[in-house]
């Protein structure tokens, strides 16, 4: 989980007793790029014409229009992935036309790469990080129509696991604008793009596929490439060297994205295995007493001086290992990741830990276990959903902390906090989620997870509850998109300590959701993604704020709502 900085003072604190420790390993990994022949090129143009053409003919795509149309971003990271961060950008459009390696991207720098014989990169190149082999595995990284439109094609059955330059094709999918320009989204999972085809519409934010490495790849990520109604290439980021009247981005985000994309606790340092083997992350969770612990930290555009401080904190609460550290010997890394070795004691508190990160004025935090293997099992604790989400959709992963010494787990979930009527029981062997399928539409669920081993059974968790909004089919009546976009007032207000603040939104688009309080000093940062269009709730714990008056203002890249609440304790 990702927490705003409630507190300044937490974080002085933080920093003041921690001491910079070398990591025990880390660095950086070779980026995937990709490279479309000429003749491959020309081969996808002619047929981008040819259907573009028939597709005129026959009445299913209007002539160009003089209309903007602004990009939202084209990935969102699948409903089963955890982590705060999903991806990074390898690779911009090269601006320079010679070759080999003159290299301008949109801001005069270099990020971005040509061939010896007269290839400049024409796309952006996102890639998914970490693991983005076992992303694809995974189906965790979605490929996203960027603006609505027509496909004008889609590409599928082509192999997917490429490493380096090949004559290979791609799966893509490509989508014509209302303005005549055309998104190209290349190198897709084998088998997943969208089953729509040529002719039908998409909306924005409509899934197009999974980030995989089809065609000429080294490795999984999305080739993003627009080209105007004249077919010429078009980089939608505005800069120094690329002088466009205004970003084809809703909302451009900053040439160095710097964000910790995850947080992790393993038994060892990662392993990236050959290519195109999956990567092996060594994930682990529920650790016994003594285990070997490694903390981990994976981060997209760590710039150099970005200081992070880490914390492991005991059940009790106590500081088990504080540190901090900073990239210093280079300016940039795309994609870092970072590793210490803190073996448990054996004598070490058992019960739930946490490991916190504090970077860019962002906390974050990842949850373990330490079980003693000599006793019945302790409570288990419950990570996902929230207790008290709303409006989830009628599929969702329950998911908890997993316990080194479990030999199953038994789940309730029931439409009564009494569990009188459970519409779930079951006994799960090593696992830590449950796949609950089918929920019924506006209802209220509750859920409890408890644990067994060999000395007996663990106490419950605590229950929590959430509840399902209506579906979200397309077809269905009720599920009609807000008109406009806006904010409401909290409820309840005034509050202690916590409140649920809506928004709607027309259309998907980038969201920053704050809360300021009277002096406009920032104190929670509530959203800051790309959010799908409809209607969305968040809590805003206030636990570690005095009373008063507070701010909360929604932006988007063509809206902004201010509205206060109140909070009395
Ligand atoms: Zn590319």
């Amino acid at each position: 989980m990702k927490y705003s900085l409630l507190f300044l003072f937490l974080m002085t604190l933080h920093s003041a007793s921690a001491q910079f420790v070398k990591p025990d390993g880390g660095g950086s990994i070779d980026l995937p790029s990709d490279h479309l022949s000429t003749e491959q090129r020309s081969k996808i143009m002619q047929n981008l014409e040819i259907k573009l053409d028939s597709l005129e003919r026959i009445g299913a795509i209007s002539k160009a229009k003089a209309i903007d149309v602004r990009f939202s971003w084209p990935l969102r990271a699948e409903s089963h992935l955890f982590d705060f961060g999903y991806h990074g950008i390898s690779n911009f459009v090269d601006h320079n036309s010679k070759f080999p390696s003159v290299l301008t991207d949109y801001n005069c720098g270099r990020r971005t790469y040509d061939t010896n014989s007269g290839y400049n990169h024409a796309g952006i190149d996102f890639f998914t990080w970490p693991f983005g082999w076992n992303k694809m595995d995974n189906s965790e990284v979605a490929v996203l129509a960027a603006a609505p439109g027509v496909i004008l094609d889609v590409a599928d059955g082509n192999f997917d696991r490429s490493c380096s330059f090949n004559n290979n094709s791609w799966n893509a999918v490509y989508v014509r604008h209302s303005d005549g320009s055309v998104a190209w989204y290349g190198h897709l999972k084998n088998g997943s793009a969208t089953t729509k085809s040529i002719g039908e519409e998409v909306e924005e934010g409509e899934y197009l596929g999974i980030v995989g490495s089809s065609g000429n790849s080294t490795g999984p990520h999305l080739h993003f490439e627009v080209h105007d109604a004249s077919g010429n290439v078009v980089d939608p980021f505005k800069g120094t060297c690329n002088q466009i009247e205004s970003s084809l981005w809703q909302s451009q985000r900053d040439y160095y994205d710097s964000e910790l994309n995850a947080l992790h606790t393993q038994s060892a340092g990662p392993v990236f295995n050959q290519c195109p083997s999956p990567e092996t992350p060594n994930y682990k969770d529920g650790f016994l007493m003594g285990d070997n612990l490694v903390a981990a930290a994976y981060y997209r555009d760590q710039l150099q001086g970005q200081n992070t401080t880490y914390k492991i904190t005991t059940p009790s609460g106590s500081t088990f290992r504080n540190w901090n550290h900073s990239l210093s010997e280079i300016p940039h890394y795309s994609a870092s990741y970072w590793y210490w070795n803190y073996p448990l004691p054996t004598q070490a508190e058992i019960g739930l830990w946490t490991f916190e990160a504090v970077f860019q004025n962002e906390i974050y935090r990842h949850n373990f276990s330490v079980s003693d293997p000599d006793t019945r099992p302790i409570s288990v604790y419950l990570e996902s959903p929230q207790n008290g989400a709303e409006a989830l959709e009628t599929s969702q992963l329950l998911r908890w902390v997993p316990l080194a010494d479990a030999d199953e787990y038994e789940i309730v979930i029931s439409k009564e906090d009494n569990f009188n009527q459970p519409v779930v029981e079951e006994t799960l062997l090593n696992s830590r989620d449950f796949d609950f399928q089918n929920l019924d539409e506006n209802t209220v669920y509750f859920w409890k997870v408890r644990a067994r081993n060999e000395h007996g059974t663990g106490s419950w968790s605590e229950t929590r509850t959430f509840n399902t909004g209506l579906s979200t089919s397309i077809n269905d009546e009720n599920t009609e998109l807000p008109a406009e976009p806006g904010l409401s007032q909290n409820y309840p207000n005034p509050f202690n300590p916590s409140t649920q603040i809506s928004y709607k939104l027309p259309r998907s688009t980038y969201v920053q959701l704050k809360v300021y309080n009277l002096l406009g000093e920032e104190v929670a940062s509530l959203e800051n993604s790309q959010k799908r269009a409809g209607t969305h709730s968040v809590t805003f714990d206030a636990s570690g704020l005095s009373s008063g008056i507070y701010y909360y203002r929604l932006q988007t890249s063509d809206f902004l709502e201010v509205k206060s609440m109140t909070l009395i304790k």
